[in-house]
Parts: C-alpha cells; sequence; structure tokens
C-alpha cells in the first residue's frame, strides 16, 4: 500500500481511533530515535581501545555475527563479539544494568524519571512498565552507578558531613516499637544513634564520594577505612569545624584548612567548602522526594 493511500484510510477513522494510532507513533518512534544513539556512545565507549573482551579483558576479541532486538516496532541488528583467549561470546551490553533486559528502550525514559524524583507508580504510569518491574531496575540502577568508583582525589578536596534519619522503612514492626512516621524527628536532640552519617568529599574535578558511614558520632579510625586509601599529601582538605575531620588530617599529615558552615569566613582564596555545601542541599531534596529511604538503600541513593 502506497503512503497516500494509507493516508486516506487514517482519515477514514473515528477522531478517537486516530488519536490512539498518534499515541501509538509517538511511543514505538520516540523510543527507537531516543535509544539509538545511546546504544552507539556505550558501543564506542566500550571499544575506545579496540574490542575487550568483557570477561577476561583480553584485547584479542573479534566481531562475531549480528543478533536482532526489536525496538518498538522496528528491528535492528546488533554486534555480538567473540574472545579468542576465552571463547566466551559477548554484546555491548553484556556487564551493564541493560543486559538481557526487555525492554532497554525504555530504559532511557525511566532514567529521566529517577532524576526527575517520580514515583515508582508515577514513572510506572509514565512509560508503561509494571511497577514492580521498575522497582528491580531502579536497584540494578542504583548498584551499577556504586560501582563506578575512582582511585584518588586530585587537588584540592572539600569534605563534609551530613546526617539522615535511620530508616527501615520497607520492614515491618515486629517488637512492639511504634515507628516513627517517615520524613519525622529524632526524638533526641543532636547527634545520636538514631542519625546516620553520611559523608561527601569532592575534588574540584566533580570525582565525589558519598557513602554512609555509621550511625551517630564517627570516630577518625571509621574515616581513614573508608576515604584514607584516595586521600594522598598532595591533597589539600578543606574541612568544616568538626573536630573528628581536623584530627585526622592532622595525624595522616595533610595540609587543610576549616571552615565554620554558618561563619563569616567562608572563602580563602580558592580554599571554600560550597561546592560540598551545594551537594549536600540538592542532595537532600531530592532524596526527600522519595518520602524517606531506607537505610539499607541509602548508599545506593547516594552513588
Ligand atoms: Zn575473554
Amino acid at each position: 500500500m502506497a503512503l497516500r493511500e494509507i493516508i486516506k484510510e487514517i482519515e477514514k477513522l473515528s477522531t478517537a481511533d486516530q488519536y490512539r494510532l498518534k499515541e501509538f507513533f509517538v511511543k514505538s518512534l520516540n523510543s527507537f530515535s531516543a535509544s539509538e544513539p545511546v546504544f552507539k556512545e556505550v558501543s564506542e565507549q566500550k571499544h575506545k581501545d579496540g574490542y575487550t573482551c568483557t570477561h577476561c579483558h583480553s584485547h584479542n576479541a573479534v566481531c562475531f555475527g549480528k543478533y536482532s532486538v526489536k525496538i518498538g516496532m522496528k528491528t535492528m541488528e546488533r554486534q555480538r563479539y567473540r574472545c579468542k583467549d576465552c571463547g566466551k561470546t559477548f554484546t555491548d551490553l553484556t556487564n551493564t544494568p541493560l543486559y538481557r533486559t526487555h525492554l532497554p528502550h525504555k530504559w532511557l525514559d525511566f532514567v529521566q524519571c529517577i532524576i526527575e524524583g517520580y514515583s515508582l507508580r508515577k514513572a510506572s504510569e509514565m512509560i508503561d512498565v509494571h511497577f514492580v518491574t521498575l522497582f528491580y531496575w531502579r536497584h540494578k540502577l542504583l548498584s551499577a552507578l556504586k560501582q563506578m568508583d575512582f582511585e584518588e582525589f586530585s587537588g584540592i578536596v572539600e569534605m563534609d558531613e551530613t546526617y539522615f534519619l535511620y530508616s527501615e522503612k520497607g520492614k515491618r514492626n515486629i517488637d512492639g516499637c511504634k515507628s516513627r512516621k517517615r520524613g519525622g524527628s529524632s526524638k533526641y536532640r543532636g547527634i545520636s544513634k538514631e542519625q546516620v552519617c553520611v559523608l561527601i568529599a569532592k575534588d574540584r574535578q566533580k570525582s565525589t564520594f558519598s557513602k554512609v558511614i555509621g550511625q551517630g558520632w564517627i570516630v577518625k579510625a571509621r574515616l581513614d577505612r573508608e576515604i584514607g586509601s584516595k586521600l594522598t599529601t598532595l591533597n589539600v582538605l578543606c574541612i568544616d569545624a568538626w573536630r573528628a575531620f581536623k584530627t585526622y588530617a592532622t595525624e595522616k599529615g595533610l595540609e587543610h584548612y576549616r571552615f565554620k558552615s554558618d561563619g563569616k569566613d567562608r572563602v580563602r582564596g580558592l580554599y571554600h567548602i560550597q561546592n560540598v555545601n551545594n551537594y549536600h542541599s540538592r542532595l537532600k531534596g531530592w532524596i526527600d522526594r522519595f518520602n524517606g529511604v531506607a537505610t539499607k538503600y541509602l548508599d545506593h541513593y547516594l552513588s
């Protein structure tokens, strides 16, 4: 059938059916055009030093036939590779959260929903994927991000701590304790075991460390265990008035500047902790949108 005839047929449809047809095109064509450039990018990044085996990291890999995937209405051909050393095959998606996902083209839309801070139910309605599936996708995505680590900080490192209320969201109450309403406040004043300490450190090249480092006050030994390997004497620390930081920096022989978070003395030339403070407030705002995050999942969200 020629395109002209198809258009004529479409004109005969009821308004409701025409609307349905439009929705169908928007869905199937958009997902196609949005995901293709991403696959190209993934492929180029992965093979920037030649084909590398995802299983044994050998560079002795070759193209090994194609396989087809259905994206929206279109069928696409994708490259498969084979490693000459370990004999295993892999694709551009092996070892990524997209591997063996039946709906790879919906992932981009889903990532967008996460960034916007939409609830899973809302995301589910928007991208038409069951919210239980999205629950698993979210954790897949967040744990993949968690693995993206870096070796060492460079230059100036801003370091500050922040606190989140301890939460067992999702866990049933069996010992008769009244659960705190989400977003509630601690019954203790100041820092207590009810609060979870999150350490955030950031250099000026945007390498960011943000991780739960325990409940209540944090001791310097814990600090060293978590972040010690990423700091060298080449780094200059910018820290807040917290004692543990100062003791830690002094003992480790690191040059450091201290800043009061509320004082006037906030910037000394290049040295300040404003990047890390901005990061805190954006982080809190973003996490608030999820209406409370269980502490055991907090690290996922931090990454
Ligand atoms: Zn291999």
